[in-house]
């Protein structure tokens, strides 16, 4: 297989795992940025509330595809994370967020 298609296939399968976890991650956060806590900026086309999934320990280090690291944030909170001075202080408080909610939905 040339590395073209394999590159493809690959990212595909990552997307079908991830995609209940998002799915649990997008109900759980009930439109709210689970960094920001503010309510998602707009509305889809389907009707839900806009947030983007963000693992917040990479695929390429190893990290499991699991609630307990993937969070849903706004776009904003998104790019901050990844581009912003203090993206890796709001990284950890997100994991932290995210602990203390399947904490709360275990009681
Ligand atoms: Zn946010």
């Amino acid at each position: 297989m040339d590395p073209q298609v394999a590159g493809t296939a690959s990212r595909r399968s990552l997307y079908r795992r991830s995609a209940p976890v998002r799915r649990y991650a997008l109900a759980q956060a009930a439109g709210i940025c689970e960094s920001c806590n503010q309510p998602a900026l707009f509305v889809t086309l389907r009707g839900e509330p806009y947030l983007e999934p963000h693992h917040t320990r990479r695929f390429s280090d190893g990290g499991p595809d699991d609630r307990r690291f993937v969070g849903v944030v706004c776009p904003g909170c998104h790019r901050e994370i990844h581009h912003g001075l203090h993206g890796p202080v709001k990284n950890e408080r997100l994991v932290e967020a995210i602990r203390q909610k399947e904490r709360d939905s275990d009681t």
